[in-house]
């Protein structure tokens, strides 16, 4: 088994408060992981620090052979093997939709304009979005939108993805055209942690779900953990869906 993420014994406080206390779990390449839990529980928190949006107080991250703690820490090349798409698409609003996608390939990885065109359409054909290049983002749904942003994460070629709540803010008729776009990326091998509500996706397509409850990994197991859960805390967060 290769382990593209390795969480041991994380610990995260934003002043007094704790929020996370000795988070450990690893994730192996091809995997797809769903967290689960109450608002506040730690999800977003401990998916932003695997891409080092915050910095952990203790414990060891190991993110695609990146030790986020060492010295010489490469941050650069973290934020090219690491996509992470949140709930809000933070599209710039003035580039076109091929603009918006080429613009990380050009920037980032310093990438000819016309091959970062060509890639930027191999990846909007891959989220169902080929003729959507010339759009200016207000002109498409919520649920284009953020296949937008997922496409344009998948314009770094990262080796992980993550994804924070990504259809939290769409109707729900957009919800399942994003969800199926993730599918289809987890279908093709891409490792994958999720933060998400949708039980019914985490069922049908997660290798491994984490219940996270007061900041740490309250239960953890394959999907059929929320089918027979353990403790009283995954017993009332699967039976109220909150
Ligand atoms: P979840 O994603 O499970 O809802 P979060 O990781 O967002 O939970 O938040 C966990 C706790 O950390 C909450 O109490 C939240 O208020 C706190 N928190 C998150 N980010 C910050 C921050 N940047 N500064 C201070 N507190 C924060
Ligand atoms: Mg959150």
């Amino acid at each position: 088994m290769h382990t593209v993420v390795e969480l041991q014994g994380v610990h995260k406080r934003f002043g007094s408060n704790t929020v996370l206390r000795g988070v450990s779990f690893q994730v192996a390449r091809g995997e797809v992981v769903a967290i689960i839990g109450k608002s506040g529980s730690g999800k977003s928190t401990a998916l932003r620090c695997i891409n080092r949006l915050e910095q952990i107080d203790a414990g060891q991250i190991s993110v695609c052979g990146h030790a986020l703690h060492a010295a010489g820490l490469d941050l650069r090349g973290l934020r090219r093997d690491v996509g992470i798409v949140f709930q809000g698409y933070n599209l710039f609003p003035h580039l076109t939709v091929l603009q918006n996608i080429t613009l990380g390939p050009t920037a980032v990885k310093r990438m000819p304009a016309d091959q970062a065109q060509t890639l930027a359409q191999q990846v909007l054909a891959r989220v169902g979005l080929a003729d959507k290049a010339g759009a200016y983002p207000e002109q498409l749904s919520g649920g284009q939108q953020q296949r937008v942003a997922i496409a344009r994460s998948l314009a770094l070629q990262p080796q992980l993805m993550l994804f924070d709540e990504v259809t939290s803010a769409l109707d729900p008729e957009l919800t399942g055209e994003v969800l199926k776009v993730m599918e289809q990326m987890a279908s093709e091998g891409m490792t994958m942690i999720l933060v998400t509500h949708e039980m019914a996706f985490a069922r049908r397509v997660a290798d491994q779900v984490i219940f996270m409850h007061q900041g740490q990994v309250w239960e953890q197991g394959g999907p059929e953990i929320l089918d027979a859960p353990v403790t009283p805390e995954l017993r009332s967060f699967v039976g109220t869906g909150l």
